[in-house]
Parts: C-alpha cells; sequence; structure tokens
C-alpha cells in the first residue's frame, strides 16, 4: 500500500512526488514512457519559466550564483504578479479561472524557489530572452529564468532528487483506471512491462498530460483538420488520465477545443524527436512576413511580442490551404533569427532577388507572391524606427492583414525562406479542480483522494498561453496536489 500514488513522470508528477514525500511514507511514481523517453513534454522543453518578480533581488532567489559582472550586464527589469496577470487575462480573453489563475501567479515565484531549495538550478534566458541594448542584455517578455539544461536538465535533476528522497519510480507503466469505491479513489490500474497489476494507495495525484498526442481526440475535440498536425513533445500524452479520471466521475473544465499549437518545421516527425527538442519551431516571424500557398500574408506577424503570439499562430497555419506556409526574412534581420534557424533539419531556401526567392517556394503561387511581398514593402511606415525589444509601432498601412510593430521592408538581399506546419504543444482541455488541487466530481463535490495538475487540468489557459507558463503551472499545481493528497492519506 503506498501513501500516494503519482501518475506521470514530467516536471508536474515530479514536483508533486517530491511536495507528497515531504509528509508521506511511501510514494510511488508511474511513468508509461521507457527510462529513455520519460519526462513527458517536460523533456522537450527550453526549461524556461514565467515567475513573478520585482528585481534582480528577488530573482536571486532562483539564480543565486549571478555574478556581479552578469548583474551589470543585464537589465532583468521586474515581472510583477500584476502583469502576470494582465497577461494571463488578456492571452486568455478573460476566461481564465480566475481563483486558479491567482494561486498560479502568486506562487509562482515561491515554487520555483521551492525548487531551487529541493536542488534544481536556473539561469537567466540570456539566449532567448533578451537582446543586448548599448552594451547591456534588456530582458523582455516577463520570462526570464530558465533551468539549467532546459528540458532535460529540468527533468534529470528532479528525478535525481526523488530518488534520493525515497520515491520509487516505474518506467514503462502505463496507470489504466482509477480503482474506487464509495469512499473514493484508492489506487490505480497499471500494465507494467505487459502485466496488469492492481496498486493500492491511499490517494491518487493525476499528472499524466493532455490528449494533444491522440488524433482521434484532437480530431474530436479539436476539430476536424487536426489530425493533421505535428505532436510537438511526448508521443504518450494521450489523455489517458483525462479519461480515467472522467470514468470515475470527474467534471470537464476548460477550452475542449482549444490548444497551444505553433509553427513547425514543415516536414519534422509526426512526434518530437529528442535529439531536436524544440529547435523545430520557428519563432522568429515577428521579424519578417508569412506567406501561405496561395501567395497571400494572412496573419498579423507583430501584433504582439512573440511570448504572446506564438501559441495561437499554430492553428492559423493549420487553417491555411495544405496547412503550411512560408516565413521570409531578408538579411536586415538576419541576426535576429533565433538559433533554431540555423540547425541542419529545416526546410530552407535562400535568394538573391525576390524574383528569385517565389520561384523557389514549394507549392506556392508564385506570382501572386511577388506581387504580396511588393505590395506588402510599400506599405511599410518607414518613417518610424525599428526596434525590437518594444512593441515600436513600425506597421503597414492600408493593407488587408497588417503587420502592426517591427514591419521592415524585406528588400535587402540574401532573402531567406522557411517551410512551417503546424505543430500541436498540449491541448487546454482537462479536468476540473479547486484550489486544494482536488478534482471535482460531475456533481460538484470533489471526489475523495483524487487529485491534478499540469496539462490535464483544465480551465487556466484558454485560446492562447503567455510563454513558459506551462512549467510554472505543473510546478505551482503539482506542488499543491502533492501536498493536499499527503494530508489526504494521513487521515
Ligand atoms: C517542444 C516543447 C517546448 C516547450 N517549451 C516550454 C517552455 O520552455 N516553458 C514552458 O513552461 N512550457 C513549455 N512547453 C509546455 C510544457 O512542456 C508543458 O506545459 C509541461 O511540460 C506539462 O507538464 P506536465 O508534467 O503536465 O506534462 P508532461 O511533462 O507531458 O508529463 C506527462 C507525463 O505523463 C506520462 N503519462 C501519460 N499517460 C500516462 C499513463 N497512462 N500512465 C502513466 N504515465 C502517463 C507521460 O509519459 C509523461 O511523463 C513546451 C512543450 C513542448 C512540446
Amino acid at each position: 500500500m503506498y501513501d500516494v500514488i503519482v501518475v506521470g513522470g514530467g516536471n508536474a508528477a515530479l514536483c508533486a512526488a517530491l511536495s507528497a514525500r515531504e509528509q508521506a511514507g511511501r510514494v510511488l511514481v508511474l511513468e508509461r514512457a521507457p527510462q529513455e523517453e520519460s519526462g513527458g513534454n517536460s523533456r522537450f522543453t527550453a526549461g524556461l519559466m514565467r515567475v513573478a518578480y520585482r528585481g534582480v533581488d528577488e530573482l536571486k532567489q532562483l539564480i543565486p550564483d549571478l555574478s556581479p559582472q552578469e548583474i551589470a550586464g543585464s537589465d532583468f527589469g521586474s515581472y510583477t504578479e500584476e502583469q502576470f496577470l494582465d497577461d494571463m487575462a488578456r492571452v486568455t480573453e478573460y476566461r481564465c479561472d480566475p481563483d486558479l489563475t491567482e494561486i498560479l501567479v502568486r506562487r509562482s515565484l515561491p515554487t520555483a524557489a521551492w525548487m531551487r531549495a529541493k536542488g534544481v538550478r536556473f539561469t537567466a534566458a540570456w539566449g532567448r530572452q533578451a537582446f543586448k541594448v548599448d552594451g547591456r542584455f534588456k530582458f523582455w517578455g516577463g520570462l526570464t529564468a530558465e533551468a539549467v539544461g532546459g528540458g532535460p536538465g529540468l527533468v534529470d535533476s528532479l528525478t535525481q532528487i526523488a530518488g534520493k528522497a525515497g520515491i520509487e519510480i516505474w518506467y514503462s507503466a502505463r496507470a489504466l483506471s482509477l480503482l474506487s469505491d464509495d469512499d473514493g479513489v484508492n489506487g490505480v490500474r497499471v500494465r507494467r512491462s505487459g502485466k496488469t497489476l492492481e496498486v493500492k494507495s491511499k490517494a491518487v495525484v493525476l499528472a499524466a498530460g493532455g490528449f494533444q498526442a491522440n488524433p482521434e481526440w484532437r480530431t474530436r475535440y479539436l476539430g476536424p483538420g487536426w489530425e493533421l498536425a505535428k505532436v510537438r513533445g511526448t508521443r504518450f500524452n494521450t489523455g489517458d488520465g483525462i479519461r480515467m479520471a472522467l470514468d470515475a466521475g470527474a467534471a470537464a473544465a476548460g477550452n475542449w477545443s482549444g490548444c497551444h499549437a505553433v509553427a513547425w518545421e514543415r516536414n519534422a516527425p509526426e512526434f518530437g524527436d529528442l535529439a531536436v527538442g524544440d529547435q523545430f519551431q520557428k519563432h522568429s516571424y515577428p521579424w519578417g512576413v508569412y506567406l501561405n500557398a496561395e501567395g497571400r500574408r494572412f496573419v498579423d506577424e507583430g501584433a504582439d511580442f512573440r511570448n504572446y503570439t506564438y501559441a495561437k499562430y499554430g492553428r492559423v497555419i493549420l487553417q491555411q490551404p495544405a496547412q503550411f506556409a512560408w516565413q521570409i526574412f531578408d538579411a536586415k534581420v538576419k541576426h535576429l533569427l533565433r538559433d533554431e534557424y540555423r540547425i541542419r533539419q529545416v526546410t530552407k531556401v535562400t535568394a538573391g532577388s525576390l524574383e528569385e526567392l517565389v520561384a523557389k517556394l514549394d507549392d506556392v503561387d508564385q506570382a501572386q507572391a511577388l506581387r504580396e511581398l511588393k505590395q506588402y514593402n510599400a506599405a511599410v511606415q518607414q518613417d518610424i524606427a525599428f526596434d525590437p525589444n518594444v512593441k515600436d509601432g513600425r506597421r503597414t498601412e492600408g493593407l488587408a492583414v497588417p503587420k502592426s510593430n517591427w514591419a521592415n521592408t524585406i528588400d535587402t538581399p540574401p532573402f531567406e525562406a522557411y517551410a512551417v506546419t503546424c505543430g500541436i504543444t498540449f491541448s487546454f482541455g482537462g479536468l476540473k479542480i479547486d484550489g486544494e488541487a482536488q478534482v471535482m466530481s460531475s456533481d460538484g463535490a470533489p471526489i475523495p483522494g483524487l487529485y491534478a495538475a499540469g496539462e490535464l487540468v483544465g480551465g487556466i489557459f484558454w485560446f492562447n498561453y503567455p510563454g513558459g507558463s506551462g512549467l510554472t503551472n505543473g510546478a505551482v499545481f503539482g506542488r499543491i496536489a502533492g501536498a493536499s493528497a499527503a494530508r489526504f492519506s494521513k487521515r
């Protein structure tokens, strides 16, 4: 008999297990994946975590080893709880659950500091979230801290810490269903290396991820066409945790037809590849333009900072003819392109003139593409200065699809274009929980002994999400779920 069983082996699950172990004796983690593929989507991340902080002193709770030179050379600014709350409200179009969102925001820094105290190391995301201005790195977009070693570093570190804390982890152990009676949930049916067994526990935490790797559920809930998307991360998040809880009477919550989806290498494999990680993503579109198969722009590439648009633009690409688009840049912005543009596995063309460029764009109406680029160039308000660090207001005038910031003309060779499609990150719909991370039943009361955290919880993210909130969400509610489950196990 275990005190707490945690289903899942990613960030939310491992944080739940560590938190449970602070109060409970026997804690078991069930990870469906074999050890070499363990860690869920969390392993695929860059390890970026969105936390509210009021300046470098608070940031030092996570990154105590910031050197005086690093501090002098960086403008970390601040990202207040109010800004984080505003960002959540704005990007979710005011649908995010207010109570859960408040917990997410207010516990973001203390939870990351708790992880640091357990032994997870963080650094500042100089490479990804800062630009050099007058010799100093200026951070932007509220996303400053990342786990050392990115997602793999985060998962490996949490796994090691869990091992040292005496937490058992079973790999290749797929939870099949919950064991329950009139008093609530009391264990899990598991298929472990080909054998089915019933494992008893006093409480269960579900942290088994969303349903994005299940093409049938994608089509059923996200809508027709979603079976055509590529999966950015793990192949193991097929909605098992959600299904098990719904079967036990849990209430569904949140944006079941919504998901996080981004621009992703057009010829990437069906699921994520750990050797490439998140590098198939192509996030520098604010510095260029998109063209679809009809040779037309279809989205405001500069509507906001990348952090606030990238998660919803994958869907827009999926809606284009043949579900793909080209991102086009000229030499003026080449130095701004993120590292992911320099990997080997890209579908890329280069050209010395716009005419040559459009001739190389596979599957595109070339004549229209050339007209579109020229029309776009003519619409750029060149008297407004370009500044990648702020929403510079350098925009187009008079186009049906405007570009609101960072509108540079595309006129300086060599030109580059990258082919992308839609890569789904995670589904937004899931289980209803309360502030103690208890899973609520469809009759309204909590299901005794059942807790949930991470991707499979619904109600927090809708339509879109502020980058770096996924790991924070898993950590904050994982920690709460683990503590609640451990308390329940002691009743
Ligand atoms: C390429 C990529 C980059 C990303 N970058 C970032 C980033 O930088 N910052 C950020 O905050 N977020 C990022 N995200 C989102 C982030 O990965 C997720 O929000 C977060 O990791 C979810 O954590 P989780 O623990 O809930 O799920 P996961 O980490 O996916 O863990 C789910 C676990 O459940 C296991 N599982 C599934 N079914 C079962 C079952 N039946 N039995 C037992 N185990 C099961 C899986 O094997 C897995 O271990 C990124 C996602 C991807 C795909």
